[in-house]
């Protein structure tokens, strides 16, 4: 894999809508797709983004459980060093292909192994065109995507028993894809001579990964069929965005005390949480109170306040959620 990263400096209203997790968006080398948030994080592992506070009422009408954060912010420095947490994408789709119309072949990652300017080539091409990444994915209608099985697809109507076990190969170019014009494009395994017609549109059984970065197999109904689209296709993604106005009960937040930091800190509840021993407990206890700069009492009387339910005490805040997606709290 090329040690060299992309950036591309992305606004946060374009996070939300056509640079949301799961877009394709092109970079200045190669096409991308955003990796969802359980990856935004830093080189510990730990959440890159600020949380956000006092937004349980949002939590509730978005029926979540986790916290809500911002989005890490990276700035890139003029040496091309990057400082901060960037939002993660993964080179995607993974299949490239050779524009010379005469060849067409089709590439699995050629970028591995490629120094950091060094364009994949074809190099079975006399002038070595650069390649292209391919424009089509496989979606399914549950919100899955991966790349499109193109030697599956090369073998789908085999006929001799050389060309029922041609097996993938995920190294050296072998399926080529050429244009025929009126015949539509033609797909094919330099192996074993399978071939198949290939059209935007077409339907096949979806047996991938949830997603390129979720090396998870797809839960998906085995009569059920994923179709392959263009990249630019309006059904390739979808985002879903909610609208929250977050009117937060002022009264009851108690800005700056105890109480207040020790409930804006997952990390300080979560290391109480974790010492169930008096000892340990009274040690975290400690280190917690110099850190904040009060007594233990203090911390104990917090944490029974927050156990009690601050800020909100169990009150219900009326919530309502309109069809257009905005919560009300009041
Ligand atoms: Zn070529
Ligand atoms: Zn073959």
């Amino acid at each position: 894999m090329s040690k060299k990263s992309e950036f591309i400096p992305v606004r946060l209203s374009h996070l939300l809508r056509h640079c949301s997790v799961g877009a394709i968006v092109r970079g200045p080398d190669y096409l991308m797709t955003v990796k969802d948030t359980r990856e935004w994080t830093d080189r510990n592992g730990n959440p890159a983004g600020e949380p956000i506070r006092y937004v349980d009422g949002v939590r509730s009408a978005l029926g979540i459980e986790q916290e809500l954060r911002e989005p890490p912010v990276a700035t890139e420095k003029d040496n091309g060093q990057v400082e901060g947490v960037c939002v993660p994408a993964l080179r995607f789709p993974s299949w490239m292909y050779c524009p010379n119309p005469k060849c067409g072949l089709l590439h699995y990652k050629p970028w591995r192994g490629l120094s950091a300017n060094e364009k994949p080539r074809c190099q079975k091409c006399e002038n070595k065109p650069k390649l292209e990444q391919v424009p089509w994915v496989l979606i399914h209608a549950e919100g899955h995507m991966a790349d499109v099985p193109w030697h599956w697809l090369a073998h789908q109507n085999t006929n001799t028993p050389t060309q029922k076990q041609c097996r993938a190969d995920w190294h050296e170019p072998y399926l080529s894809l050429k244009d025929k014009g009126a015949t539509g494009r033609q797909l094919q395994c330099e192996h074993c001579k399978a071939t198949s017609v290939f059209n935007d549109d077409i339907k096949i059984p979806y047996t991938a990964w949830r997603q390129p970065w979720i090396k998870e197999d797809a839960e998906v109904d085995k009569d059920d069929f994923a179709s392959v689209l263009e990249i630019n296709d309006a059904r390739v993604h979808m985002p879903q965005t909610r609208s929250a106005l977050v009117i937060p009960p002022e009264s009851r937040i108690r800005k700056g005390t105890v109480v207040d930091h020790l409930y804006s800190s997952s990390q300080k509840l979560q290391m109480i949480k974790n010492a169930k021993l008096p000892l340990p407990r009274k040690s975290v206890l400690r280190t917690i109170a110099s850190d904040l700069r009060c007594s233990v009492q203090e911390i104990e009387d917090a944490l029974k306040e927050i156990d009690k339910g601050y800020p909100l005490y169990g009150q219900n805040i009326t919530q309502v959620l309109t069809q257009n997606g905005w919560v009300r709290k009041g």
